[in-house]
């Protein structure tokens, strides 16, 4: 579908300057991307750096923390006992499995690390894929709420349609090599433009492109 990669395209010409996820270490961004769920980024960040500040952000150390005491500083992002307990949950299983060692799993090929992955606790397919495209290098492009709606209202996938569906018609569509500009861009312009609630339609440059689906 061409409309896929003339919306990236003008997405890069609007946005100049890209943000990137500055986390190198993969376990890191694994548990920065636990903590990002049904929460805003803000609250995110600080949850990361009152754990990282407080306990460490390591398979070890978190491994061995009490659910409560990782609840306790991660507070902020909500959800936070939930959370605690898939952040010690995933940390045991990488101790056991991999000896602590994240980037024994992010050497194998794609869809084996893929799996591996999200088979992990508390591990599905977005926290997999950021962990896959921003920190192995790997091509793939992680779907995440903003992403969905937008795919949904420019009519890229149905309206029903899952993870899969739409990160395989995006992937189809976008060269590889922009992969990582086309997650980054699309969530921008989803806080932006394409919000949940009042998306800007009359501001959009986009607008020419879109059929509304659903807005
Ligand atoms: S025109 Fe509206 S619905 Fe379509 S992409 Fe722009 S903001 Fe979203």
């Amino acid at each position: 579908m061409d409309r896929v990669w003339q919306v990236v395209q003008r997405l890069m010409q609007h946005y100049r300057e890209r943000w990137r996820p500055s986390e190198t270490d993969p376990f890191k961004a694994l548990v920065h991307t636990i903590l990002s769920q049904n929460t805003n980024f803000k609250n995110e960040m600080e949850a990361f750096r009152n754990l990282d500040k407080n306990l460490g952000i390591n398979p070890e150390t978190l491994s061995k923390a009490s659910v409560e005491e990782i609840a306790k500083h991660i507070r902020v992002a909500g959800l936070h006992r939930q959370k605690s307990v898939k952040i010690k949950k995933v940390a045991q299983y990488i101790v056991k499995k991999y000896d602590g060692d994240l980037w024994k799993v992010l050497k194998l090929p794609l869809e084996q690390a893929r799996r591996e992955l999200m088979s992990m606790p508390g591990v599905g397919p977005k926290t997999a894929d950021v962990v896959l495209l921003f920190n192995a290098r790997k091509h793939v492009i992680p779907i995440d709420r903003h992403i969905f709606r937008i795919s949904r209202r420019l009519g890229f996938v149905s309206q029903n349609a899952g993870y899969e569906e739409v990160r395989a018609v995006l992937e189809k569509n976008i060269p590889e090599r922009y992969y990582e500009d086309a997650h980054v861009l699309l969530i921008q312009f989803g806080r932006d433009y394409c919000r949940a609630r009042k998306p800007k339609c009359d501001e959009c440059f986009l607008s020419d492109l879109c059929p509304k689906i659903g807005v």
